[in-house]
């Protein structure tokens, strides 16, 4: 993945939908505009890499650089996001092209999940979004195939781009830095398929039924009022 053609194979190997489920209806009721929330600049602006970038540039129109609302917005962004990532944003979500999402589309709303010890076993998600990410509060729908390619494909990424390894390394670190001083354990996907509780502190996990998964902000409250739909 240091050259542009190689995302074409990166795209076929992790095209499976995060569900059978389509999500997009589930959150975007939830969202003032009606976009599913991280189709949305206004809540998620995707990053693409360099090369991400040419590659998609050379094949679809379906991106353009990301500007925020005023020149204070853009530089803020501009100053958080990698130095070899790109901010864009796409024709909207009544406009997506399925083979043209970028990885950051593709692995929302998770990312690999590395222990202190420095092993990648499973995924995270970010937690910013557990107010508005309908799949954080209903994990079981994740499909194993979604899983599979998941692993295969960041396997594949830290393979070539070991500075991205190190990256989820510092953001594993930092989950369990704000989800031990919140008293927390970190929901974990385990490469097994099965589900974990994380404790922070010493990174014990222990194994949680698809039952026993909570939930989130307003998908909390309508299942407390027997209006989950998740089926
Ligand atoms: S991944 Fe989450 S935020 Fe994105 S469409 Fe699905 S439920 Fe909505
Ligand atoms: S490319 Fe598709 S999945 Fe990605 S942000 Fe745009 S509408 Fe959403």
């Amino acid at each position: 993945m240091r050259n542009p053609g190689e995302f074409a194979l990166l795209y076929s190997g992790f095209d499976a939908p995060i569900s059978h489920l389509d999500c997009g209806k589930k959150c975007s009721p939830y969202n003032e505009n009606g976009a599913p929330f991280c189709c949305d600049t206004r809540h998620a602006v995707p990053t693409v890499y360099t090369e991400e970038w040419v590659y998609l540039q050379e094949n679809t129109d379906l991106w353009h650089v990301w500007q925020g609302s005023d020149a204070q917005e853009t530089n803020l962004l501009e100053s958080e996001k990698p130095h070899d990532q790109v901010l864009v944003e796409c024709l909207g979500y009544l406009k997506c092209q399925r083979s043209f999402r970028s990885l950051t589309c593709r692995a929302f709303p998770f990312f690999p999940y590395i222990t202190r010890e420095g092993e990648f076993i499973g995924l995270s998600h970010y937690w910013d979004f557990e107010d508005r990410c309908w799949v954080i509060s209903n994990l079981k729908v994740v499909s194993p195939e979604y899983l599979a390619e998941f692993f295969t494909t960041f396997d594949r990424l830290f393979n070539v781009r070991p500075e991205e390894f190190q990256a989820f390394q510092y953001h594993s670190m930092t989950m369990r830095r704000v989800f031990g001083r919140k008293h927390r354990t970190i929901l974990l996907v385990h490469r097994n398929g099965n589900f974990y509780e994380v404790t922070p502190r010493d990174g014990r996990l222990r194994h949680i039924n698809a039952s026993g998964l909570p939930k989130f902000g307003p998908y909390e409250i309508a299942a407390s009022l027997r209006f989950d739909d998740e089926e």
